[in-house]
C-alpha cells in the first residue's frame, strides 16, 4: 500500500467477482474510498466492501447494486455514491460478459446484450464521471487532474476473436470512446484511459484454465509463459490512478504477459 489515492473515491463495476474485485482491492490498499458496484449477488459484494473497509490502510468501502446498461440505475449509483463520499476522483467501468456464437448463429439478443454491457455500460459511467468532475472541479492537494476514467478493454480490442465477435466489436469499440474522451476533455485534466487484460484467470474464461490440458493450449498463446491473475491489473490499475501515471492520457496500457506480440511467429521460421 502507498497511499497514493488518499482522500479519492472510486467506483469499481462488476467489483464483486474476478479482476473487478482485485482492481477495488488494490485502489482501497492505496487509500482510496471504494464503491464495490455490483449486479446481482449483494453478499458477496458486501463482503469485498467489508474487506476494504476493516483494514486500516484501506479507505472505506460500500456496495451499490446497479445493472451498469441502464441509465437510471448508474445515475442513481453516482448519486449514492456522492450523497455518501462527497464526489467521484476515479472511475473504472469494468463490468462486462460474453455470449459467444459463430455469426452465422448469432442472435440480435446475443449482440445487444454484450454491446449494452460491455459499451453503453462503459458509456454511460464515463459520461456521469465526466458530469460530477466538471461540477466538483479540480482539488489540487488531493490529485493534479480532475478526475480518472480507466476503461477494461482486453486485448481483443486489437486481436481478432472468432466466435466472439460481439464481445471483440464491443472492445474495439471501447478504443475510440476513451480516446475521444481523452481529447474532448484533457483540457480540463481529465485523465481517461483503459488497460487491455490478457488472459486472466476468472470466472469469465474458466474454460481455457480449468484442466491442464487448456492451460497448456493457453501457455502458447502466452510468451511469458504463465496465465495472467487479477491482482496484475489491480496494481495496473492503482498506478494508472495515481499521480505517478500523471502524464498518461489516451493510452491503452496492455497487461497480457505479451499475447499481443504474435507468439505464433516464434515457430515460423
Ligand atoms: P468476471 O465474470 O469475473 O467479472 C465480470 C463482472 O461484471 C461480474 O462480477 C459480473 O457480475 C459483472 N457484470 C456483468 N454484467 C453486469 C451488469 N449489467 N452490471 C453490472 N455488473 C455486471 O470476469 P472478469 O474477467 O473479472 O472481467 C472483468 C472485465 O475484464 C470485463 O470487462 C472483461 O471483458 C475484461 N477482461 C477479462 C479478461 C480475462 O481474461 N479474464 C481478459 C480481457 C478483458
Amino acid at each position: 500500500p502507498n497511499n497514493r489515492l488518499a482522500g479519492q473515491t472510486c467506483i469499481v463495476t462488476g467489483a464483486s467477482s474476478g479482476i473487478g474485485e482485485a482492481v477495488a482491492t488494490a485502489i482501497g490498499l492505496d487509500g482510496a474510498n471504494v464503491v464495490v458496484n455490483y449486479n446481482s449477488h449483494p453478499e458477496i459484494a458486501e463482503e469485498i466492501a467489508h474487506k476494504i473497509s476493516i483494514n486500516n490502510l484501506c479507505g472505506d468501502a460500500i456496495a451499490i447494486q446497479c445493472d451498469v446498461s441502464k441509465e437510471d440505475q448508474v445515475q442513481a449509483m453516482f448519486k449514492q455514491t456522492i450523497n455518501h463520499f462527497g464526489t467521484v476522483d476515479i472511475c473504472i467501468p469494468n463490468a462486462g460478459l460474453q455470449k459467444d456464437a459463430t455469426l452465422h448463429e448469432m442472435s440480435l439478443a446475443d449482440w445487444q446484450l454484450v454491446i449494452d454491457v460491455n459499451l453503453t455500460g462503459q458509456f454511460l459511467c464515463a459520461r456521469e464521471a465526466i458530469r460530477e468532475f466538471l461540477r466538483r472541479g479540480i482539488r489540487p492537494e488531493i490529485s493534479k487532474s480532475i478526475g480518472k476514467i480507466i476503461h477494461m478493454s482486453s486485448v481483443h480490442q486489437i486481436i481478432p476473436w472468432a466466435g466472439h465477435a460481439n464481445y471483440a466489436a464491443s472492445k474495439g469499440a471501447i478504443v475510440m470512446l476513451m480516446e475521444s474522451i481523452c481529447q474532448e476533455y484533457a483540457p480540463q485534466k481529465v485523465r481517461c484511459n483503459s488497460i487491455a487484460p490478457g488472459a486472466i484467470k476468472t470466472p469469465i474464461n474458466k474454460p481455457a484454465w480449468e484442466t491442464p490440458e487448456a492451460l497448456t493450449e493457453l501457455n502458447k498463446l502466452i510468451p511469458y509463459k504463465r496465465i495472467g491473475v487479477p491482482e496484475d491489473i489491480g496494481s495496473a490499475a492503482a498506478w494508472l490512478a495515481s499521480d505517478e501515471s500523471e502524464y498518461i492520457n489516451g493510452t491503452t496500457i496492455f497487461v497480457d504477459g505479451g499475447m499481443t506480440c504474435y507468439p505464433g511467429f516464434t515457430t515460423n521460421g
